[in-house]
């Protein structure tokens, strides 16, 4: 099966630096819709995993959050691209959950809710701690831009997820 995982900031919208807390602070970075539409195309399934710690601290609320990823759904629809499902760690960074990055826990959960082995499924991350649970899970993880935060010194860097999709596309990817 073609699938692929997504963190979601960083790599599918932009950044904030208070993380995005409503739905009119949902920005995708450029080409990021355009890129997956092209994979929509040629016939991948697309899953988003994100840890989102603000939940925990009520910023956003979850039911804010979900407001928060209609957009991004809608966003991705609209320029005829297709996300399967959004995976949530809502859990502070100290509540030592299994499912905040580096812990593997949100990527088993994509497999385990699939039923995929992710040996052949490329994970785009937005920094190593991301990478790091990718890999544990059994995932092919790629970093996008240079957030060196985890262990990881071993995965792929591209430098959006645009020339990232174009790579996997055309079956050119760095090893
Ligand atoms: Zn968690």
């Amino acid at each position: 099966m073609k699938f692929l995982i997504l963190s979601r900031d960083g790599v599918i919208n932009m950044t904030r630096v208070e993380g995005v807390r409503k739905p009119d602070e949902w920005a995708p970075l450029p080409g990021s819709l355009e890129a997956l539409a092209r994979l929509q195309r040629e016939g991948y399934r697309v899953v988003v995993a994100t840890a989102q710690p603000g939940v925990a601290k009520g910023a956003p609320r979850m039911e804010m959050l979900n407001r928060i990823h209609v957009r991004m759904l809608e966003s991705v629809r609209n320029k005829g691209g297709q996300l399967d499902a959004v995976f949530v760690c809502p859990h502070s960074a100290d509540a030592g959950c299994s499912c905040r990055p580096p812990r593997p826990g949100l990527y088993a959960e994509i497999a385990d809710r699939f039923k995929i082995n992710l040996s052949s499924v490329h994970a785009v991350c937005a920094n190593g701690d991301e990478a790091d649970a990718a890999r544990a899970a059994g995932a092919q993880p790629v970093i996008l831009g240079d957030d060196d935060r985890g262990a990881s010194g071993t995965a792929a860097r591209y430098g959006s997820l645009d020339v990232f999709i174009d790579a996997l596309i055309a079956g050119k990817l760095e090893s």
